[in-house]
């Protein structure tokens, strides 16, 4: 083995949950030479304590989260109150937020290649908690929710009134060429076979229609500077950790045709690798430093402007 055998160990003052572990080959070219890239620790609090590797397929440079929890023991590392799986606001607050920052989400959705008044049939993979569906519901779009986890989904259904569905891909009810747009924000490195997930989404969109990625960056400025304390890494919920070639290679092997991948700025995940970087041994003066908004607002600036973000997005399209 590449990765040392603290990756899988407990801390003793932790409750070690039953978890079944799987080994896997690269999940891009199926390589089975890797390298030890990083250790990290479960960064969510009070939680198992359990420290996982990142290694990085000689072959083809995918990083990838290895040893990892099977599909049936990740959701032991999920808290219940896990962020995106939240109560979505109420729908006087979207509507209201939709009225008063119009003209900045109009500008946001045009950079997502997203038109403002949608006419499309479009799937949100890994909807969580809803409001981007709603919103896009509101705005004309004829939307559907898709998520593994039943609560937000419910709530989706119950508090909404709009479809979603439980699962992933491919799922029974979701049918070839039925969607014009599918996004999948900040959800492709959850999953255990992203490759897979991504020909369904192919199949399942019209020809001509959009599938728009957002995931974390680890070749990042961030990543650099923060290592195992790097926001963007949050093992073991994140499987996959992409660099941009090797998400449009993913995307390209799927099946499509893919625009340049473009930076996004995100001061507060600088702050939140930060604020984990003062939590471990030795963070280092400037490290801490980046806790404030200011100064990590700069950094991401720069970041980004280096296309160095620790956050990117890429459209792609069935021909
Ligand atoms: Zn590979």
């Amino acid at each position: 083995m590449v990765y040392s055998a603290r990756s899988v160990l407990a801390t003793s003052e932790c409750e070690r949950p039953k978890v079944e572990w799987e080994d896997v080959a690269c999940l891009l070219c199926g390589g089975g030479q890797r390298n030890l890239l990083v250790e990290a620790r479960d960064p969510t609090p009070d939680r198992t304590g359990l420290w996982f590797a990142v290694v990085q397929c000689q072959d083809c440079g995918l990083c990838y989260t290895n040893p990892r929890p099977s599909p049936v023991s990740i959701s032991a590392f999920y808290p219940t109150d896990y962020r995106p799986h939240g109560t979505p606001p109420k729908n006087k607050k979207v509507q209201g937020v939709t009225k008063r920052f119009g003209r900045w989400l109009r500008g946001l959705d045009s950079r997502r290649g997203l038109a403002w008044h949608g006419q499309g049939r479009l799937l949100d993979f890994g909807c969580g908690g809803g409001s981007f569906l709603e919103r896009l519901h509101l705005q004309g779009w004829k939307v559907t929710g898709l998520d593994v986890s039943p609560l937000p989904v419910d709530r989706i259904r119950q508090g909404l009134n709009l479809p979603a569905l439980v699962g992933t891909l491919p799922h029974p009810a979701l049918h070839k060429s039925s969607f014009d747009v599918i996004t999948m924000w900040q959800a492709l490195e959850h999953l255990h076979d992203p490759l897979a997930v991504l020909r369904e989404a192919h199949r399942l969109l019209a020809p001509g229609g959009k599938l728009i990625v957002s995931v974390p960056n680890i070749d990042s400025l961030a990543f650099r500077w923060f290592g195992p304390a790097w926001f963007g890494l949050d093992l073991p919920r994140h499987l996959t950790h992409f660099a941009p070639w090797t998400l449009q290679l993913m995307l390209v092997r799927a099946g499509f045709e893919i625009e340049p991948v473009r930076m996004i700025r995100r001061g507060s995940w600088l702050r939140g690798s930060a604020r984990l970087a003062a939590s471990m041994p030795n963070p280092g003066r400037w490290r801490r430093c980046l806790q404030s908004r200011l100064p990590s607002s700069l950094a991401s600036w720069f970041a980004w402007r280096t296309r160095q973000a620790d956050c990117m997005m890429v459209t792609a399209h069935r021909a």
